[in-house]
Protein backbone atom coordinates (compact mmCIF):
# COMPACT_ATOMS: atom_id res chain seq x y z
CA UNK A 1 0.00 0.00 0.00
CA UNK A 2 1.17 3.50 -1.01
CA UNK A 3 0.59 6.07 1.91
CA UNK A 4 0.04 9.77 1.68
CA UNK A 5 -0.81 12.60 3.61
CA UNK A 6 -3.20 13.99 1.74
CA UNK A 7 -5.91 11.54 1.11
CA UNK A 8 -7.37 8.50 2.52
CA UNK A 9 -7.64 5.47 0.49
CA UNK A 10 -10.43 3.10 1.10
CA UNK A 11 -10.23 -0.32 -0.55
CA UNK A 12 -12.96 -3.08 -0.86
CA UNK A 13 -10.97 -6.75 -0.31
CA UNK A 14 -14.46 -7.74 0.17
CA UNK A 15 -18.33 -8.18 0.24
CA UNK A 16 -17.93 -5.76 -3.38
CA UNK A 17 -20.47 -7.14 -5.71
CA UNK A 18 -21.41 -9.97 -3.31
CA UNK A 19 -22.86 -10.40 -0.29
CA UNK A 20 -19.79 -12.11 0.79
CA UNK A 21 -15.97 -11.90 2.28
CA UNK A 22 -16.60 -8.29 3.81
CA UNK A 23 -13.36 -6.50 4.52
CA UNK A 24 -12.62 -2.81 3.90
CA UNK A 25 -9.33 -1.32 3.99
CA UNK A 26 -8.49 2.19 5.00
CA UNK A 27 -5.61 3.57 5.18
CA UNK A 28 -4.06 6.99 5.57
CA UNK A 29 -0.41 7.98 5.75
CA UNK A 30 1.39 5.20 7.17
CA UNK A 31 -1.71 3.37 9.16
CA UNK A 32 -4.13 0.89 7.95
CA UNK A 33 -7.41 -0.53 9.19
CA UNK A 34 -9.57 -3.16 8.49
CA UNK A 35 -13.03 -2.87 9.00
CA UNK A 36 -14.49 -6.42 9.22
CA UNK A 37 -12.78 -9.33 8.00
CA UNK A 38 -14.84 -11.73 6.63
CA UNK A 39 -15.24 -15.11 4.60
CA UNK A 40 -16.25 -15.66 0.61
CA UNK A 41 -19.53 -18.21 0.99
CA UNK A 42 -22.10 -19.45 -1.54
CA UNK A 43 -20.66 -19.79 -5.04
CA UNK A 44 -17.30 -21.82 -5.74
CA UNK A 45 -15.60 -18.70 -7.45
CA UNK A 46 -15.88 -16.92 -4.63
CA UNK A 47 -15.17 -19.71 -2.33
CA UNK A 48 -11.65 -19.37 -3.96
CA UNK A 49 -11.13 -16.28 -2.92
CA UNK A 50 -10.45 -17.25 0.92
CA UNK A 51 -7.71 -19.44 -0.23
CA UNK A 52 -5.86 -16.52 -1.78
CA UNK A 53 -3.61 -14.12 -0.20
CA UNK A 54 -4.67 -10.92 0.92
CA UNK A 55 -4.13 -7.97 -0.97
CA UNK A 56 -2.28 -6.54 1.95
CA UNK A 57 0.04 -8.00 4.32
CA UNK A 58 -1.80 -8.64 7.68
CA UNK A 59 1.50 -7.58 9.45
CA UNK A 60 1.28 -4.31 8.46
CA UNK A 61 -2.62 -3.92 9.76
CA UNK A 62 -2.95 -1.63 12.71
CA UNK A 63 -6.38 -2.72 14.02
CA UNK A 64 -9.47 -4.71 12.92
CA UNK A 65 -12.84 -3.30 13.71
CA UNK A 66 -15.53 -5.61 13.40
CA UNK A 67 -19.60 -4.76 12.73
CA UNK A 68 -20.78 -8.16 13.89
CA UNK A 69 -20.26 -11.69 14.27
CA UNK A 70 -21.81 -13.18 11.24
CA UNK A 71 -19.47 -15.42 9.29
CA UNK A 72 -19.01 -13.28 6.32
CA UNK A 73 -18.11 -10.36 8.32
CA UNK A 74 -15.82 -12.49 10.72
CA UNK A 75 -15.13 -15.83 9.06
CA UNK A 76 -11.53 -14.78 7.88
CA UNK A 77 -10.11 -13.56 11.01
CA UNK A 78 -8.37 -17.07 11.67
CA UNK A 79 -6.25 -16.57 8.71
CA UNK A 80 -5.41 -12.77 9.34
CA UNK A 81 -3.93 -14.48 12.54
CA UNK A 82 -1.86 -17.19 10.89
CA UNK A 83 -0.61 -15.09 8.59
CA UNK A 84 1.02 -12.72 10.82
CA UNK A 85 -1.78 -10.09 12.40
CA UNK A 86 -1.04 -9.39 15.71
CA UNK A 87 -2.97 -6.59 16.95
CA UNK A 88 -6.55 -5.85 18.51
CA UNK A 89 -10.02 -6.94 16.89
CA UNK A 90 -12.33 -4.72 18.28
CA UNK A 91 -16.21 -5.61 18.64
CA UNK A 92 -18.88 -5.08 20.78
CA UNK A 93 -19.21 -7.06 24.24
CA UNK A 94 -21.69 -9.99 22.58
CA UNK A 95 -20.28 -9.69 19.01
CA UNK A 96 -17.10 -11.69 20.72
CA UNK A 97 -19.32 -14.22 22.65
CA UNK A 98 -21.64 -14.92 19.26
CA UNK A 99 -17.97 -14.83 17.16
CA UNK A 100 -16.45 -17.73 19.49
CA UNK A 101 -19.60 -20.13 18.84
CA UNK A 102 -19.22 -19.32 15.15
CA UNK A 103 -16.09 -19.24 14.57
CA UNK A 104 -15.45 -22.66 15.79
CA UNK A 105 -18.15 -23.83 14.19
CA UNK A 106 -16.98 -22.41 10.87
CA UNK A 107 -13.19 -24.14 11.77
CA UNK A 108 -14.94 -27.83 12.74
CA UNK A 109 -17.15 -27.20 9.01
CA UNK A 110 -13.32 -26.73 7.59
CA UNK A 111 -11.93 -29.81 8.78
CA UNK A 112 -14.93 -32.06 8.58
CA UNK A 113 -14.64 -30.56 4.76
CA UNK A 114 -11.25 -31.35 4.17
CA UNK A 115 -11.64 -34.75 5.71
CA UNK A 116 -13.90 -35.78 3.44
CA UNK A 117 -11.85 -34.33 0.83
CA UNK A 118 -8.87 -36.82 1.83
CA UNK A 119 -11.38 -39.96 2.25
CA UNK A 120 -12.79 -39.42 -0.44
CA UNK A 121 -9.96 -38.23 -2.77
CA UNK A 122 -11.66 -35.45 -4.75
CA UNK A 123 -8.98 -33.26 -4.39
CA UNK A 124 -6.02 -32.39 -6.16
CA UNK A 125 -4.02 -31.18 -3.16
CA UNK A 126 -3.38 -34.34 -1.13
CA UNK A 127 -3.63 -34.19 1.40
CA UNK A 128 -6.02 -31.57 1.60
CA UNK A 129 -5.65 -28.77 4.51
CA UNK A 130 -8.48 -27.09 5.86
CA UNK A 131 -8.90 -23.44 5.47
CA UNK A 132 -8.18 -23.37 9.42
CA UNK A 133 -8.58 -25.47 11.82
CA UNK A 134 -11.20 -25.25 15.46
CA UNK A 135 -7.71 -24.48 17.22
CA UNK A 136 -6.83 -21.35 15.08
CA UNK A 137 -10.29 -20.26 15.27
CA UNK A 138 -10.34 -20.51 19.12
CA UNK A 139 -7.11 -18.62 18.97
CA UNK A 140 -8.13 -16.07 16.38
CA UNK A 141 -10.50 -15.19 19.78
CA UNK A 142 -7.95 -14.13 22.19
CA UNK A 143 -7.30 -10.98 20.10
CA UNK A 144 -10.67 -9.58 20.82
CA UNK A 145 -11.32 -6.49 22.72
CA UNK A 146 -14.82 -5.42 23.77
CA UNK A 147 -16.87 -2.05 23.77
CA UNK A 148 -20.12 -1.08 24.34
CA UNK A 149 -22.07 1.36 22.13
CA UNK A 150 -21.25 4.91 21.75
CA UNK A 151 -17.84 4.14 23.84
CA UNK A 152 -15.26 6.26 21.82
CA UNK A 153 -11.32 3.90 21.38
CA UNK A 154 -8.34 5.68 20.14
CA UNK A 155 -6.76 3.79 17.72
CA UNK A 156 -3.67 6.12 17.04
CA UNK A 157 -3.13 10.13 16.57
CA UNK A 158 -4.99 9.76 13.40
CA UNK A 159 -7.86 7.34 14.04
CA UNK A 160 -10.83 6.87 16.40
CA UNK A 161 -14.14 5.58 16.40
CA UNK A 162 -17.25 4.23 18.29
CA UNK A 163 -19.80 1.27 17.82
CA UNK A 164 -23.66 1.97 17.26
CA UNK A 165 -26.51 0.15 17.52
CA UNK A 166 -27.53 -1.79 13.78
CA UNK A 167 -30.50 -3.61 15.23
CA UNK A 168 -29.45 -6.67 12.93
CA UNK A 169 -27.92 -9.25 15.40
CA UNK A 170 -27.31 -9.11 18.68
CA UNK A 171 -24.08 -6.67 19.57
CA UNK A 172 -24.15 -5.87 15.49
CA UNK A 173 -22.81 -2.32 14.86
CA UNK A 174 -22.81 0.48 12.73
CA UNK A 175 -19.23 1.60 12.68
CA UNK A 176 -18.43 5.80 13.03
CA UNK A 177 -14.75 5.92 12.23
CA UNK A 178 -12.87 9.65 12.35
CA UNK A 179 -9.63 9.79 10.42
CA UNK A 180 -7.80 12.89 9.71
CA UNK A 181 -10.32 15.51 9.75
CA UNK A 182 -12.67 13.21 7.83
CA UNK A 183 -15.63 10.99 9.45
CA UNK A 184 -16.92 7.64 8.10
CA UNK A 185 -19.83 5.92 8.87
CA UNK A 186 -20.04 1.97 7.68
CA UNK A 187 -23.52 0.62 7.89
CA UNK A 188 -22.74 -2.79 8.47
CA UNK A 189 -25.64 -5.02 8.15
CA UNK A 190 -28.45 -2.92 8.39
CA UNK A 191 -31.50 -4.10 10.85
CA UNK A 192 -34.97 -3.55 9.87
CA UNK A 193 -36.79 -0.52 11.01
CA UNK A 194 -38.65 -2.52 13.72
CA UNK A 195 -36.75 -5.87 14.01
CA UNK A 196 -38.49 -8.70 16.37
CA UNK A 197 -35.95 -8.71 19.03
CA UNK A 198 -33.42 -5.95 18.98
CA UNK A 199 -33.83 -2.03 19.02
CA UNK A 200 -33.98 -0.18 15.71
CA UNK A 201 -30.63 0.59 14.53
CA UNK A 202 -29.46 4.33 15.49
CA UNK A 203 -29.85 6.91 13.02
CA UNK A 204 -26.94 9.23 12.17
CA UNK A 205 -27.83 12.62 10.64
CA UNK A 206 -23.91 13.20 9.62
CA UNK A 207 -21.09 12.18 7.66
CA UNK A 208 -18.32 12.89 5.39
CA UNK A 209 -18.33 9.20 3.64
CA UNK A 210 -21.19 6.50 3.48
CA UNK A 211 -20.42 3.22 3.18
CA UNK A 212 -23.71 1.99 2.98
CA UNK A 213 -24.91 -2.42 2.60
CA UNK A 214 -27.24 -3.01 -0.06
CA UNK A 215 -28.31 -6.55 0.39
CA UNK A 216 -32.03 -5.93 -0.01
CA UNK A 217 -31.60 -2.51 -1.96
CA UNK A 218 -33.61 -3.80 -4.67
CA UNK A 219 -36.54 -5.05 -2.83
CA UNK A 220 -39.03 -4.91 -0.29
CA UNK A 221 -39.84 -7.43 2.35
CA UNK A 222 -43.43 -8.22 1.67
CA UNK A 223 -45.64 -6.75 4.62
CA UNK A 224 -46.99 -10.18 6.16
CA UNK A 225 -47.25 -10.53 9.72
CA UNK A 226 -44.77 -13.15 10.81
CA UNK A 227 -46.34 -14.23 13.20
CA UNK A 228 -49.68 -15.01 11.24
CA UNK A 229 -47.35 -16.69 8.45
CA UNK A 230 -45.42 -19.17 11.05
CA UNK A 231 -49.39 -20.03 12.36
CA UNK A 232 -51.10 -20.80 9.08
CA UNK A 233 -47.33 -23.48 8.69
CA UNK A 234 -47.39 -25.07 12.25
CA UNK A 235 -51.85 -25.67 12.20
CA UNK A 236 -51.38 -26.93 8.37
CA UNK A 237 -49.23 -29.86 9.75
CA UNK A 238 -51.19 -30.45 13.01
CA UNK A 239 -53.93 -30.78 10.79
CA UNK A 240 -51.75 -33.20 8.80
CA UNK A 241 -50.45 -35.11 12.17
CA UNK A 242 -47.60 -34.46 10.95
CA UNK A 243 -43.87 -32.77 11.85
CA UNK A 244 -42.68 -29.76 11.35
CA UNK A 245 -39.05 -29.25 10.08
CA UNK A 246 -37.71 -26.18 10.01
CA UNK A 247 -33.94 -25.74 8.71
CA UNK A 248 -32.49 -22.70 11.04
CA UNK A 249 -29.90 -20.59 11.06
CA UNK A 250 -28.57 -20.95 14.67
CA UNK A 251 -28.27 -17.11 15.59
CA UNK A 252 -30.85 -15.13 15.60
CA UNK A 253 -33.13 -16.87 13.36
CA UNK A 254 -33.77 -19.49 15.68
CA UNK A 255 -34.10 -17.32 18.41
CA UNK A 256 -36.84 -15.09 15.95
CA UNK A 257 -39.03 -18.12 15.58
CA UNK A 258 -39.06 -19.05 19.63
CA UNK A 259 -40.10 -15.72 19.97
CA UNK A 260 -42.93 -16.15 17.63
CA UNK A 261 -43.66 -19.72 18.95
CA UNK A 262 -43.88 -17.99 22.43
CA UNK A 263 -46.54 -15.53 21.51
CA UNK A 264 -48.38 -18.24 19.88
CA UNK A 265 -48.13 -20.24 22.58
CA UNK A 266 -49.18 -17.09 24.99
CA UNK A 267 -52.23 -16.47 22.98
CA UNK A 268 -53.60 -19.95 23.13
CA UNK A 269 -53.30 -20.51 19.24
CA UNK A 270 -50.60 -23.22 19.30
CA UNK A 271 -51.28 -26.81 18.74
CA UNK A 272 -50.33 -29.44 21.40
CA UNK A 273 -47.53 -30.53 19.83
CA UNK A 274 -43.97 -30.41 21.40
CA UNK A 275 -41.39 -28.29 19.89
CA UNK A 276 -37.55 -28.84 20.14
CA UNK A 277 -34.62 -26.46 18.85
CA UNK A 278 -32.36 -29.29 18.22
CA UNK A 279 -29.28 -27.41 17.98
CA UNK A 280 -26.10 -27.21 20.26
CA UNK A 281 -25.12 -23.42 18.25
CA UNK A 282 -28.53 -22.48 18.39
CA UNK A 283 -28.71 -23.44 22.08
CA UNK A 284 -25.69 -21.55 22.66
CA UNK A 285 -27.07 -18.42 20.66
CA UNK A 286 -29.89 -18.56 22.74
CA UNK A 287 -27.82 -17.96 26.10
CA UNK A 288 -26.07 -15.04 23.90
CA UNK A 289 -29.32 -13.46 23.96
CA UNK A 290 -29.92 -14.36 27.93
CA UNK A 291 -26.49 -13.30 28.90
CA UNK A 292 -26.46 -9.32 27.17
CA UNK A 293 -29.78 -8.83 28.21
CA UNK A 294 -29.50 -5.54 27.89
CA UNK A 295 -28.58 -5.47 24.21
CA UNK A 296 -31.87 -6.64 23.02
CA UNK A 297 -35.59 -5.14 23.96
CA UNK A 298 -37.36 -8.32 25.06
CA UNK A 299 -38.36 -7.97 28.95
CA UNK A 300 -37.51 -10.67 31.46
CA UNK A 301 -40.67 -12.16 31.22
CA UNK A 302 -40.82 -12.64 27.04
CA UNK A 303 -37.28 -13.98 27.31
CA UNK A 304 -38.47 -16.55 29.75
CA UNK A 305 -41.42 -17.86 27.55
CA UNK A 306 -38.81 -17.55 24.80
CA UNK A 307 -37.01 -19.83 26.75
CA UNK A 308 -39.19 -22.03 27.58
CA UNK A 309 -41.04 -22.14 23.92
CA UNK A 310 -39.04 -24.91 22.96
CA UNK A 311 -37.17 -28.16 24.24
CA UNK A 312 -33.15 -27.28 24.02
CA UNK A 313 -31.22 -29.93 22.44
CA UNK A 314 -27.27 -30.25 22.60
CA UNK A 315 -26.65 -33.98 23.25
CA UNK A 316 -26.34 -36.04 20.39
CA UNK A 317 -28.27 -39.04 21.73
CA UNK A 318 -30.65 -36.98 22.71
CA UNK A 319 -31.01 -35.45 19.04
CA UNK A 320 -31.03 -38.96 17.63
CA UNK A 321 -34.22 -40.56 19.63
CA UNK A 322 -36.09 -37.11 19.15
CA UNK A 323 -35.00 -37.93 14.94
CA UNK A 324 -36.28 -41.84 15.17
CA UNK A 325 -39.70 -40.48 16.59
CA UNK A 326 -42.66 -40.48 14.23
CA UNK A 327 -45.24 -38.13 16.43
CA UNK A 328 -46.15 -34.89 15.33
CA UNK A 329 -43.79 -32.18 16.28
CA UNK A 330 -41.77 -28.99 15.45
CA UNK A 331 -38.08 -29.36 15.04
CA UNK A 332 -35.87 -26.20 14.47
CA UNK A 333 -32.08 -27.99 13.48
CA UNK A 334 -29.34 -26.28 11.44
CA UNK A 335 -27.98 -25.55 8.95
CA UNK A 336 -30.49 -22.81 7.60
CA UNK A 337 -29.61 -24.22 3.91
CA UNK A 338 -29.24 -27.61 4.28
CA UNK A 339 -25.99 -27.57 3.87
CA UNK A 340 -24.88 -30.19 6.66
CA UNK A 341 -26.28 -30.17 10.12
CA UNK A 342 -28.67 -32.57 11.82
CA UNK A 343 -31.40 -31.15 10.19
CA UNK A 344 -30.03 -33.88 7.09
CA UNK A 345 -30.71 -36.76 9.81
CA UNK A 346 -34.79 -35.61 10.30
CA UNK A 347 -34.78 -35.13 6.61
CA UNK A 348 -33.44 -38.84 5.94
CA UNK A 349 -36.30 -40.18 7.89
CA UNK A 350 -39.37 -37.83 7.46
CA UNK A 351 -38.83 -36.45 3.87
CA UNK A 352 -40.37 -39.33 2.17
CA UNK A 353 -44.30 -38.62 3.98
CA UNK A 354 -47.04 -36.25 2.33
CA UNK A 355 -47.90 -35.47 6.33
CA UNK A 356 -44.49 -33.80 7.04
CA UNK A 357 -43.63 -30.41 6.42
CA UNK A 358 -40.24 -28.53 5.33
CA UNK A 359 -40.15 -24.58 6.25
CA UNK A 360 -37.86 -22.34 4.80
CA UNK A 361 -37.67 -19.91 7.27
CA UNK A 362 -34.28 -17.80 5.82
CA UNK A 363 -32.39 -16.69 2.50
CA UNK A 364 -31.75 -19.69 0.39
CA UNK A 365 -28.45 -19.21 -1.57
CA UNK A 366 -27.75 -20.19 -5.33
CA UNK A 367 -26.48 -23.61 -5.13
CA UNK A 368 -27.58 -25.23 -1.59
CA UNK A 369 -30.45 -27.93 -1.04
CA UNK A 370 -32.53 -25.45 0.22
CA UNK A 371 -32.75 -23.30 -2.73
CA UNK A 372 -33.31 -27.14 -4.79
CA UNK A 373 -36.10 -27.31 -2.45
CA UNK A 374 -37.73 -23.56 -2.77
CA UNK A 375 -37.18 -24.45 -6.81
CA UNK A 376 -39.46 -27.86 -6.55
CA UNK A 377 -36.93 -30.33 -6.91
CA UNK A 378 -38.17 -33.87 -6.54
CA UNK A 379 -35.72 -35.50 -4.80
CA UNK A 380 -31.87 -34.31 -3.11
CA UNK A 381 -28.86 -35.83 -2.44
CA UNK A 382 -27.40 -35.89 0.99
CA UNK A 383 -25.68 -38.29 2.91
CA UNK A 384 -24.46 -40.18 -0.52
CA UNK A 385 -27.67 -41.12 -1.59
CA UNK A 386 -30.84 -39.01 -3.42
CA UNK A 387 -33.91 -39.01 -1.25
CA UNK A 388 -37.74 -38.20 -2.51
CA UNK A 389 -39.47 -35.43 -1.85
CA UNK A 390 -42.58 -36.53 -0.64
CA UNK A 391 -43.13 -33.93 2.32
CA UNK A 392 -44.84 -30.42 1.63
CA UNK A 393 -42.17 -27.84 1.25
CA UNK A 394 -43.06 -24.35 2.16
CA UNK A 395 -41.30 -20.76 2.53
CA UNK A 396 -41.35 -18.40 4.94
CA UNK A 397 -40.73 -14.53 3.59
CA UNK A 398 -41.40 -12.57 5.91
CA UNK A 399 -38.67 -12.78 8.52
CA UNK A 400 -34.97 -11.69 7.29
CA UNK A 401 -32.95 -9.69 9.59
CA UNK A 402 -31.89 -7.15 6.88
CA UNK A 403 -33.45 -3.67 6.13
CA UNK A 404 -35.46 -3.49 2.89
CA UNK A 405 -35.07 -1.08 0.51
CA UNK A 406 -37.71 1.75 1.70
CA UNK A 407 -36.21 0.77 5.11
CA UNK A 408 -32.69 1.61 4.01
CA UNK A 409 -33.99 4.58 2.40
CA UNK A 410 -35.69 5.75 5.83
CA UNK A 411 -33.06 5.92 7.39
CA UNK A 412 -30.87 7.54 4.65
CA UNK A 413 -33.15 10.64 5.14
CA UNK A 414 -31.54 11.35 8.82
CA UNK A 415 -28.53 12.43 7.17
CA UNK A 416 -28.88 16.47 7.01
CA UNK A 417 -26.57 16.73 4.27
CA UNK A 418 -26.07 14.45 1.74
CA UNK A 419 -22.79 12.68 2.85
CA UNK A 420 -19.64 13.74 0.26
CA UNK A 421 -19.16 10.31 -0.83
CA UNK A 422 -21.20 7.54 -0.97
CA UNK A 423 -20.48 3.80 -1.64
CA UNK A 424 -23.06 0.66 -2.02
CA UNK A 425 -21.60 -2.77 -0.70
CA UNK A 426 -22.33 -6.02 0.50
CA UNK A 427 -24.44 -6.46 -2.67
CA UNK A 428 -25.08 -8.12 -6.02
CA UNK A 429 -24.74 -5.68 -8.20
CA UNK A 430 -28.44 -5.66 -9.66
CA UNK A 431 -29.37 -5.13 -5.77
CA UNK A 432 -26.89 -2.28 -5.36
CA UNK A 433 -27.85 -0.32 -8.70
CA UNK A 434 -31.87 -1.25 -7.56
CA UNK A 435 -30.18 1.36 -4.46
CA UNK A 436 -27.89 3.60 -5.87
CA UNK A 437 -30.85 4.43 -8.71
CA UNK A 438 -33.75 5.31 -5.59
CA UNK A 439 -30.87 7.01 -3.47
CA UNK A 440 -30.34 9.15 -6.54
CA UNK A 441 -33.62 9.78 -7.52
CA UNK A 442 -35.26 10.57 -3.94
CA UNK A 443 -32.61 11.70 -2.07
CA UNK A 444 -30.42 13.47 -4.67
CA UNK A 445 -27.36 11.70 -3.69
CA UNK A 446 -24.71 10.53 -6.00
CA UNK A 447 -24.04 7.08 -4.71
CA UNK A 448 -20.84 4.65 -6.14
CA UNK A 449 -21.45 1.08 -6.49
CA UNK A 450 -18.26 -0.29 -4.61
CA UNK A 451 -15.58 -2.51 -6.63
CA UNK A 452 -13.67 -4.63 -5.42
CA UNK A 453 -10.11 -4.54 -5.38
CA UNK A 454 -10.27 -0.68 -6.53
CA UNK A 455 -9.06 2.04 -4.39
CA UNK A 456 -10.47 5.15 -3.60
CA UNK A 457 -9.49 8.47 -2.60
CA UNK A 458 -11.08 10.45 0.06
CA UNK A 459 -8.88 14.12 0.18
CA UNK A 460 -8.23 15.56 3.64
ZN1 LIG B 1 -25.10 -10.10 8.94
Amino acid sequence: MKHSDDHIALTFLGGAGTVTGSKILISYRDQNLLVDCGLFQGLKKLRLLNWKQLAIDPKSIGAVILTHAHLDHIGYLPILVRDGYKNEMHSTHPTRALAKIILEDSGKIQEEESERANRHKYTRHAPANPLYTVAEATQSINYFVTHSYLEWVIVNNDMKFRFLNAGHIIGSAIVELIVGNRRFIFSGDLGRSQPLLMHPPDTITETDVLILESTYGDRLHPGIDPKEELKEVIWSTYNKKGILMIPTFAVERAQELLFLISLLKEENNFPGMPVFLDSPMGVDATETLFEYSDWQKLNLTARRSLNSAAQLISNARASRAIVADDKPKIVLAGSGMLSGGRILHYLDRHLGSKKNTILLAGFQAAGTRGRALVEGVSEIKFFGSYHQVKAEVRQMHSLSSHADQSEILAWARHFDQSPAFVFLNHGEPHQADGLRVKLRHELGWNPKIASMGVTYRIPV
